[in-house]
């Protein structure tokens, strides 16, 4: 029996490169006939043509599985839906777009039987992608990093190889916040990185846009550690102490003859401050009861409308 490999693509409005998509990986699983095929696309709500699209690649190739989601859950559904419903040895994820090039996947294979369990593709540089984009997710994993001991795999996306028991350990997370790519790095097990250069979009237009993206980075922080929680507490408590200090300065002050002008200004700078401290310490706190309040809501992370599921042999 030929092991089975799933390409796992998640899909939202994705018309307009479906049909390079699927060139491409066509040449790929050609060129490796030793292995058996799952093509599984979780259409995310699309509200173009991929749907239709999907159907009809179906007709006539036997590989490929889809599921409709019954809206657009987000990406990171999409990605769990994935684990759920893949059934290879191995799975691959890759974005619709071919900003990962599917060629790469011979090799994720090649170390997967190596017995690597999480074979990921680490981005060399970051083609079509504006100075902003990239400093701010440079940033951003800076300090993700320097907030928690896990450690985090910098300037990867979610194009990568899992073993079987890597799906299985990521089909354990539930949580409604998700931030997938922390998780890959949570469950640990054998990695290994590849490098690659990252192409721009290959048709149609982003659909994560800055505020997905946004969210997508607070979620990243409260879904992975507590430290801004503790960040407040720290910060709380300087400030305080420096209150205090000050305050005892200016009880002591007349003692020693120093002229006490009735000033305002700093008792109101001081009031401003403080007030600025507990804003934000309340806004933090805000944030992870905010998640105690999902979670505890235990919903079901997607609903599926309809579910294709493919014959996983080798093409009709
Ligand atoms: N995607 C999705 N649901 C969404 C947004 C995006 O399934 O709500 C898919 C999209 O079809 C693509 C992948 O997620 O396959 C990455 O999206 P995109 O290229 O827009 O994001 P970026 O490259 O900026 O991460
Ligand atoms: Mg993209």
């Amino acid at each position: 029996m030929k092991k089975l490999i799933t390409i796992l693509v998640p899909a939202y409005n994705e018309e307009e490169v479906l049909p390079l998509l699927m060139k491409r990986l066509d040449s790929l699983t050609g060129q490796l006939p030793n292995y058996s095929w799952e093509l599984l696309f979780i259409n995310d709500g699309s509200k173009d043509k991929t749907d239709e699209m999907l159907r009809s690649y179906a007709e006539s190739d036997s590989r490929i599985s889809y599921v409709n989601f019954s809206r657009n859950f987000g990406k990171e559904a999409a990605l769990i839906a994935g684990f759920d419903y893949a059934k290879g040895d191995a799975v691959v994820n890759i974005d619709a777009d071919l900003q990962d090039p599917p060629e790469l996947i011979p090799e994720m294979i090649r170390y997967w039987e190596e017995g690597y369990d999480d074979v990921y593709a680490k981005r060399r540089s970051r083609a079509g992608e504006t100075w902003f984009k990239k400093f701010s997710s440079r940033t951003y994993y800076r300090i993700l990093q320097s907030s928690t001991l896990v450690p985090l795999q910098v300037d990867t996306g979610d194009f990568r190889l899992l073993s079987k028991r890597a799906v299985e350990a990521m089909k354990q997370f539930r949580e409604s916040e998700r931030y997938t790519k922390g998780m890959f790095s949570w469950i640990g097990f054998k990695k290994k990185e590849l490098l690659y250069d990252r192409d721009p979009r290959a048709a149609g237009m982003a659909k994560q846009n800055y505020r997905k993206l946004i969210n997508l980075a607070i979620d990243g922080i409260t879904s992975l550690t507590t430290a801004p929680l503790r960040i407040s507490t720290y910060v709380g408590a300087f400030t305080s102490f420096v209150a205090f200090v000050y305050i005892v300065y200016l009880l002591v002050r007349p003692l020693f003859g120093v002229p006490t002008v009735p000033g305002y200004a700093s008792t109101l700078a001081v009031i401003l401050f403080l007030g600025g401290i507990q804003l934000l310490s309340l806004g933090i706190i805000g944030e992870y009861v905010g998640r105690i309040f999902n979670e505890t809501k235990r919903r079901p992370l997607y609903f599926v409308e309809t579910y294709h599921e493919g014959a996983h042999h080798t093409k009709k």
